[in-house]
């Protein structure tokens, strides 16, 4: 078993470098939509012919689940607010 040392400590060595790649798993939201998945404006009203699912609209975790973003529990709803949004999209073009 490793011992603690100090960090820089030669005898304990090597030092091994690892590159890291940072990426955003989670944004939780951004968007706000009505149960159409119409984008709406700041006033609360549809911006027209935008529609969003997913991350983006708060779907993936929070949002469906309430205020907890549980593991494994995002996809599920970015599906299904998908569903919504082209379902939407498609009655609204006819
Ligand atoms: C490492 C990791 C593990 C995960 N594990 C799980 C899990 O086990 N279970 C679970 O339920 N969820 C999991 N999630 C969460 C789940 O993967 C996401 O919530 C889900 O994929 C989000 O789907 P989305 O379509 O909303 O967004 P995304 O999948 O992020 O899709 C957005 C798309 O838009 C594209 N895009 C961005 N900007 C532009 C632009 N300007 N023009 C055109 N395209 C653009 C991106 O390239 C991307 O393809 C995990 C996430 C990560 C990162």
């Amino acid at each position: 078993m490793a011992k603690p040392h100090r960090l820089l400590d030669a005898s304990a060595g090597p030092l091994i470098a690892v590159r890291l790649w940072t990426l955003t798993r989670k944004t939780l939201g951004g968007l706000e939509t009505d149960l159409d998945a119409r984008v709406l404006r700041q006033d609360g009203q549809p911006l027209p012919g935008l529609y969003a699912a997913g991350e983006v609209a708060g779907f993936g975790g929070g949002g469906m689940h309430g205020y907890r973003a549980l593991e494994g529990t995002f996809l599920g709803g970015c599906i299904f607010s998908g569903r919504t949004a082209g379902r939407a999209a498609a009655k609204a073009v006819g």
